[in-house]
This record gives C-alpha cells, structure tokens and sequence, in this order.
C-alpha cells in the first residue's frame, strides 16, 4: 500500500514540488488505478489531533487545511501553506532550514484531497507562541465546553486552553474566541427559535393525533413573538392509559441557554416500574398560570374526569397529593382550593 505511495511521492519529487501541467496530471492519473489500496480516509473527529500518513484521503481542501492548522498547534510548531489551487494544496514547516512538509493534491473528479509526499521530523524545536493558535481555532474548539458551562470566564478559559493545548493564548485571543463561541450559539439558538413552526407542523404531520400547541406572547400581529410550547405524542398518551398506573409525576427544571426558560415535564410509571415520559412543555417561567396552561392540557390529553383516582406526585416527592374525584390535577396542596375554584 505505502509503496504505491511512495513510488508516487519519488515521482512527485523528482517532478519537482511546484510541478504542474502534463507531470502533474499524470502522476494523479497514475494513482488514481491504486488509489482503493491506498485508501486512508482521514477522521473528521480527529480534526483537533490530527495525524498524517501518505495516501491519507481528505474530503475537501479546507478539511486538510484545518487538520494542518490543528496539526501545529499539536505539535508546537508553526506551519504554513505555501502553495493553494484547485488541484494542490503545499503545507511546510515555517521555520527556515526544516524540512517537515506535507503535499495534498486533488483525486481527479473528486472533491478530496490525497497526501502524495510527507515528511513528518522536523529540524526545528517546540515553541510556545504558535502563530496558528488564533480566536477562531480557539472558538471551533472550545464551543461545546462553552455549551456546557455559557458563563465561564476569560481567564478560567484562557488557563484551561493554555493547559491543555501547551500553547500560548493571549488574554485578547480568549475574549475574541469566547465572543465568537457566545455569538455562534446564541445564533444557533435563534436559528433555531425561528424554525419552531416549521418543527411543530412537522411533528403534527408525521405523527397525527398528538397534541402540539404553541403559544405566543400578546401584542400586535406583527410583534409576538415565541411564548411557550406544549407537545404530547399520541404513542405516549395511548401507551399510557392502556398500560400504565395512575400516578403522573410532574416537575420542572431551568433550560440552559441564551434565553433561558422551564421545562415542564410529567412522566408515569409503567409496570416493569420505569419512568414512561408522557408530556412536556416549555415555558418562560414557573409560574401558577404556566403550570395550570400545561395540566389543563396534560388533563384533556389524559381525559381525566371527574371520578377518576389520580396519584401526582410533585417536585420529586416533596410535594405528594392524592386527588380523589380529579377535577384538576394540581401543584401543590396549597394551591388546591385556588385551582379548583379557578376551573
Ligand atoms: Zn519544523
């Protein structure tokens, strides 16, 4: 496998690096015959610890330029690409007299890139201040940790990369990178805030029979906005009365997130004794109206009557209230007479 390759790589070579036109076309075309065997499909996983061998296939060019950037700072080296078209892309080693280089070219009616030549020792040493350690690396790797934890710091971040990248990160590259990190998610939050009637309508379509109800904040037609969403799926209401007791659990949780909000969930017991997921909601707030909004709809879903024997149990069995006779199901006892009075 590594032959074909390297048989390809003296070829290059002695064509010379910048090589082009016929010699260029050929040794593609050459290769092209042998290119299943030496088929190594570089990992998109791998992006941010990357590794490369000859004959390594890349899906596009910017996939290979992204693992060469990731690949310096990896190795605590600064490289650069020197030569970038449409058939080849050139990275070599920045530091005067090293030899470390890695050349990609196009396989012929394909959108990848194949590695045909790499030298992988360097001459030069290590380095702390990595010129490819830059905001927008530093952002695409570090997105989801901000994810997790939107309200960590500059300096804590700031410590954490340079601890693990082993890489100097100036204190202004943190703030830029933990700028762009905030503003791509708070973007994929309202991307996603703006879908949500297309994701509603969607879900009444595939699964007909289920309840999804959204509701929107007043004022005038052209300035509500997204208030709340209710959705319970008709395989869980009908799994529900066919086999599972009369106990609803029902709590509440804050959503992370730019624009924060409650989940409102109720959940069952089934008979092996396991959780059975029921209904759920989103809200602004924890709030006696919200709650009343979403059991009067967890109500008519579940038809519960009058006569009917219901256990809730509230906020993980702090609150647990038997209700006989169910005219509504409730939040706490406290608040019983109220609702009851209200519906
Ligand atoms: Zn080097």
């Amino acid at each position: 496998m590594l032959e074909n390759a390297k048989s390809t790589s003296e070829y290059s070579s002695e064509a010379g690096i910048e090589c082009s036109g016929d010699d260029f076309d050929s040794g593609i075309e050459s290769n092209e015959e042998n290119k299943e065997s030496s088929l190594t499909v570089f990992n998109p996983n791998d992006i941010y610890n990357p590794s490369f061998e000859i004959g390594m296939v890349f899906s596009t060019k910017k996939e290979f330029r992204e693992a060469v950037h990731s690949h310096a700072i990896k190795t605590s080296r600064n490289l650069k690409i020197t030569s970038n078209d449409q058939r080849r892309i050139y990275a070599k080693c920045g530091e005067q007299g090293c030899n470390w280089h890695c050349h990609a070219l196009k396989i012929k009616n394909e959108a990848s890139f194949q590695i045909r030549e790499y030298n992988p020792n360097h001459q030069c040493a290590r380095t702390y201040n990595v010129k490819n350690v830059n905001s927008g690396w530093l952002s695409k790797k570090y997105i989801d940790a901000f994810r997790v934890d939107p309200k960590k710091n500059v300096k804590g971040f700031r410590n954490e990369a340079i601890r693990e990248i082993r890489c100097n990160v100036s204190p202004f590259q943190a703030y830029r990178a933990k700028r762009r990190v905030i503003k791509e998610i708070e973007g994929d939050y309202d991307e996603q805030y703006a879908i949500l009637w297309d994701y509603a309508h969607e879900l009444k379509m595939k699964n007909p029979g289920s309840t999804v109800i959204m509701g929107l904040s007043d004022g005038t037609e052209e300035n509500k906005k997204f208030d709340r969403l209710y959705i319970c799926f008709k395989a869980l209401k009908e799994g529900f009365l066919s086999g599972c007791r009369l106990i609803i659990g029902v709590d509440g949780c804050h959503l992370k997130g730019p624009h924060g909000g409650i989940l409102l969930t109720a959940v069952g017991i089934d008979p092996n004794n396991c959780l059975y997921p029921i209904a759920y909601a989103v809200v602004g707030s924890e709030t006696k109206q919200s709650w009343e909004w979403f059991l009067m709809l967890l109500k008519e879903d579940l038809h519960i009557l009058r006569n009917d024997i219901y256990t809730f149990i509230l906020d993980k069995q702090k609150g647990f209230y038997l209700l006989l006779r169910t005219y509504s199901p409730v939040l706490t006892t406290d608040s019983v007479s109220d609702i009851f009075m209200g519906i």
